[in-house]
């Protein structure tokens, strides 16, 4: 272990991850099946010219960085994997998982490799993983690596959803490697050199669902006891397990029952937001109900539970806005599955089989419960969320409805959700009872991306006037001043998201080597709840018409 005086940027590394986990024997960086293991030791590969393109000031903080040791050449040599020091433990993780519904087994960290854990200037313990890194022992037929286009889209977002308010892994840097790494972006046989990227992703556990689901599928419980017992003592210690011995079972329920209310709460912002993941993968939900793995994600534009950006699962739409909350809850059923092995009765010798079975399901059932509770956290979230984003001060049992014909109404013509939101809050509602259709629907109109008919522009108004004699009584009753009421409004509504094209943009330039455009980005997206004046010409619009066909703004693959 290094003199911690040496790190070169003042971290300070704990790695209790692999200093606790049984690891991978083997040392070589060969692609294998790893058993009884959850992680593997290996070193990211040196990349040609490491060059820092942009980092999160908020992140560098919150890790005790200094903006001197930002500006280092060891900053970027350590983010780009290039430096390794001795006090890091570098290592991929090892775990399996369900792809679009299908049991995939081993899948592990194929292009992550984190160099270990440090504790934060604020006490927490942040793990830093570097994604694009090079191949580890999970890489099966892939490279690795990682390029510019999905490294932009990874670090802009990490940081848009923590600014937002939404449960997400950070990011501290995007360093450019130096290395061209070949993609076929759409899987059609053009494949083509692309600048090669590093972002460096910081959370206080990168665990996901899968990486539970691998040792009961092979069998290997005692495993699965040593890394579910070592996470409830290290990431959920709130939960009380004793230091030692085994952690008791009514434990593992609580720790599990938490995992499905984090997740549940995690949908409500996404619903929120309008943030669509893409590939809701068991290997791509994290037990912290933290938003993980940004691959081809996108934002709602037009408002439409149909929707989704993966052109991977186009056909099936599994994972679109509206279903998202579905699959949250499918996957919580894999990882309930997954630890029921640990329930199993420590004595069933004297029981027949159907009594055993009996015995079993009895001792599950807490984890049945658990999954049941996810679609009540689920709808009274959601159910809250609309209320306070429609200015509500709390809700009435009438108020579903209403939502739901929001919906319907939000569906007649093309409509952008987060400029609707954000309008709702300019509606004179005093005036409603007496204002045209015209007069009232002027607020929201710039949502519309077609000119509605007269008809449509009706439905409009005649939910508007229904909202409006709502949130007057509301406003009466709870004594709520209207400002007030706006207030609470834009704080839930954000008026700037990062639009699918409007990363796309700064992609194109900084691809073109012009990287302004992501910290000019950064900078908007710092505050998505404040008006920015300066910023709303570009960035509080409507999807362009050109963005509506165009590759990586409404068609995102998995190739990155
Ligand atoms: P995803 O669904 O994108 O999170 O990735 C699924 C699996 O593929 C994970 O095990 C990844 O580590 C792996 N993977 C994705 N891209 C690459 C790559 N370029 N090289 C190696 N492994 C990869
Ligand atoms: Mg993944």
């Amino acid at each position: 272990m290094a003199d911690l005086e040496t790190n070169p940027l003042g971290l300070t590394f704990t790695n209790r991850f692999t200093r606790d986990l049984p690891a991978d024997p083997i040392v070589e960086n060969t692609r294998r099946q790893v058993h009884g293991a959850c992680f593997s030791r290996v070193e990211p590969t040196p990349t040609a010219a490491p060059r820092l393109i942009a980092h999160s000031a908020e992140v560098a903080e919150l890790l005790g960085i200094s903006p001197e040791h930002v500006a280092t050449e060891a900053f970027a040599a350590v983010f780009n994997g290039n430096l390794v020091t001795a006090d890091m433990d570098p290592y991929a993780m090892c775990y399996g998982g369900h792809q679009f519904g299908n049991w995939a087994g081993q899948l592990g960290d194929g292009r992550a490799i984190a160099l270990g854990e440090v504790r934060a200037a604020d006490g927490s313990f942040q793990t830093l993983q570097l994604k694009g890194s090079g191949p580890t022992p999970y890489s099966r037929g892939a490279d690795g690596r990682a390029v510019l286009r999905s490294s932009i889209r990874e670090f802009l977002c990490s940081e848009a959803m923590f600014h937002l308010g939404v449960p997400t892994t950070r990011a501290l840097s995007l360093t450019l490697s130096g290395d061209d790494v070949m993609r076929d972006m759409f899987y059609d046989g053009r494949s083509a050199f692309e600048p090669g990227a590093v972002v460096c992703r910081v959370a206080p556990s990168f665990l996901r669902f899968g990486s539970f689901q691998l040792f009961p599928a092979r069998d290997d419980v005692d495993t699965l006891r040593t890394l579910v017992e070592w996470t409830i003592r290290t990431d959920f210690a709130h939960l009380g397990a004793p230091d030692d011995g085994p952690v008791p079972n009514d434990i593992i329920t609580k720790w599990f029952a938490e995992i499905c209310r984090t997740t549940a709460d995690l949908m409500v912002h996404w619903m929120r937001v309008g943030f669509v993941h893409g590939v809701m993968n068991t290997d791509n939900l994290s037990i912290l109900g933290l938003t993980i793995d940004y691959g081809p994600y996108g934002w709602l534009e037009g408002f439409d539970p149909e929707w989704t950006p993966n052109t991977t699962d186009a056909g099936r739409r599994r994972y679109r806005y509206g279903n998202q909350p579905a699959v949250a809850h499918w996957n919580l059923v894999q990882l309930a599955n997954a630890i029921a092995p640990l329930y199993a009765p420590d004595d069933a010798s004297g029981l027949s089989d159907e009594e055993a079975e009996a015995a079993f399901r009895e001792q599950v059932r807490p984890l049945q419960d658990a999954v049941d509770s996810f679609a009540t956290r689920f709808d009274t979230g959601w159910n809250e969320m609309m209320a306070e984003r429609l200015g509500f001060s709390g809700l009435r049992a009438d108020d579903n409805e209403l939502f739901g014909e929001l919906g319907r109404v939000l569906q007649l013509v093309e409509t952008d959700m987060t400029i609707f939101h954000r309008r709702l809050a300019d509606v004179d509602v005093a005036g409603a009872t007496q204002a045209t259709d015209d007069a009232l629907v002027a607020a929201i109109a710039d949502a519309w991306y077609v000119e509605p008919t007269d008809e449509q522009r009706g439905e409009m108004a005649t939910w508007l006037r229904r909202w409006a004699d709502r949130v007057i009584a509301d406003d009466r009753a709870s004594g709520t001043a209207a400002d007030e009421r706006i207030a609470q409004m834009n704080a839930i509504n954000p008026k700037y998201v990062l639009r699918n094209w409007m990363a796309q943009l700064a992609i194109d330039r900084s691809e073109a080597g012009d990287h302004d455009g992501i910290t000019e980005l950064l900078e908007v997206l710092r505050l998505p709840y404040d008006e920015q004046p300066d910023y709303e010409d570009r960035f509080f619009v409507k999807r362009p018409e050109w963005a509506r066909e165009r590759a990586g703004c409404s068609m995102l693959s998995c190739s990155s």
